[in-house]
C-alpha cells in the first residue's frame, strides 16, 4: 500500500507546525522537500484560533496537507468564546481533521492549570459532538489527563497523544484507553530519548503513528549535522528508522503500519493527492 511509483516507503507527518514563522521565506520549498523524501502527506498543527485558521488556508494550496483546529494549553488563558466559534465553523471543513492540538501542560505552566482543564473540557466536548478526533498534548500531566479523558469515556472519540515522551506507566495508561501514540524525533536525543526509545516496542502497531513537529524537536543524531536547527517534515523518515530500530521492524514496515494509521485516524481523503500502488 504505502509505496510510491519508484517503490520506495511513503509517510504522513502528522504533526508539522507549518505555520510557524521560520518557515516564512521558504514554506512551498520545505513542503517540496518532504515530498522528495517520501513525505506526501501532512497534517498541520493548528495551536490557536488564528494559528488554526492560517493552517486551514494551507490546505487550500496543497491537497497534501490537511490540518487541526485547537487550541494548546499554553495558549489557553487568551482563549475566548469568539476563539471558540472560529475553531467550531473550520471544523466544519473536511480538511480540517482533528480538535486541537489540546490538553494540558503542568511542565511550565504558561497558563493557569484550571484555565487548561477549562479550554481542554471544550474542545473535548465539541470533538465528541463532532465526532472529529482529538490531537492531545500532555506534558507532566499524565494523572489530570486520564481522568478527564476518562469522564468523556462514552462520547470519546479516537485520539492521539502526540510526541508522546513520558514514561512506561503514562504509556500503559494511554494504551489500555485505547489511545494512539504519537513518536516524534525525541526519540533520537541520545540522553533524554533513551527512556522512550526502551518502551516504543509496547506500542501496538495498530496505535503507532510519527511526526516531526518541524520546526521544533530537530533529530540530534542527524548526520551531516543540518546547519540550521529547523526542524522540517523532511526529516520524517529519519525518525522512523530510529523507531524500527527500537522495534526491531523494518523501516518499510514501520512506514506501511503508520501510514495506515494516519489514514484511518484521521480519515484523510488522499484520492485526489496522489496515486499509491
Ligand atoms: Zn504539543
Amino acid at each position: 500500500m504505502a509505496f510510491n511509483d519508484n517503490n520506495t516507503a511513503v509517510y504522513i507527518d502528522i504533526g508539522v507546525n507549518l505555520t510557524n514563522s521560520r518557515f516564512n521565506k521558504d514554506r512551498n520549498e520545505v513542503i517540496q522537500c518532504a515530498e522528495e523524501a517520501g513525505v506526501i502527506a501532512q497534517v498541520i498543527t493548528g495551536t490557536d484560533a488564528q494559528e488554526s485558521i492560517a493552517a486551514y488556508q494551507l490546505t487550500l494550496q496543497n491537497p497534501l496537507l490537511f490540518s487541526t483546529a485547537g487550541c494548546h494549553p499554553h495558549d489557553a488563558k487568551d482563549f475566548i468564546e469568539d476563539d471558540f466559534q472560529t475553531i467550531k465553523s473550520l471544523l466544519k471543513h473536511e480538511r480540517v481533521v482533528a480538535v486541537g492540538e489540546c490538553g494540558l501542560d503542568f511542565n511550565r505552566n504558561f497558563s493557569p492549570p484550571a484555565i487548561q482543564e477549562a479550554v481542554f473540557r471544550q474542545q473535548i466536548e465539541l470533538a465528541c459532538a463532532i465526532n472529529k478526533p482529538l490531537f492531545l498534548h500532555e506534558r507532566d500531566a499524565n494523572e489530570r489527563m486520564v481522568e478527564i479523558l476518562d469522564e468523556y469515556a462514552a462520547d470519546l472519540p479516537k485520539a492521539i497523544i502526540h510526541c508522546f515522551t513520558g514514561n512506561l506507566p503514562a504509556l500503559e495508561s494511554y494504551l489500555e484507553r485505547d489511545l494512539y501514540i504519537g513518536i516524534t524525533g525525541w526519540v533520537c536525543d541520545e540522553r533524554r530519548g533513551v527512556g522512550l526509545s526502551k518502551i516504543i516496542p509496547l506500542i501496538p502497531d495498530d496505535r503507532l503513528m510519527i511526526e516531526t513537529d518541524a520546526p521544533y524537536l530537530i533529530p540530534r543524531d542527524l548526520r551531516p549535522k543540518p546547519k540550521s536547527n529547523r526542524n522540517e517534515p523532511r526529516y520524517l523518515p529519519h525518525i522512523a528508522k530510529k523507531i524500527a530500530g527500537c522495534r526491531n521492524q523494518d523501516l518499510e514496515y514501520i512506514a506501511k503500519i503508520s501510514y495506515q494509521n494516519a489514514l484511518d485516524f484521521f480519515k484523510l481523503d488522499t484520492t485526489n493527492a496522489f496515486q499509491i500502488t
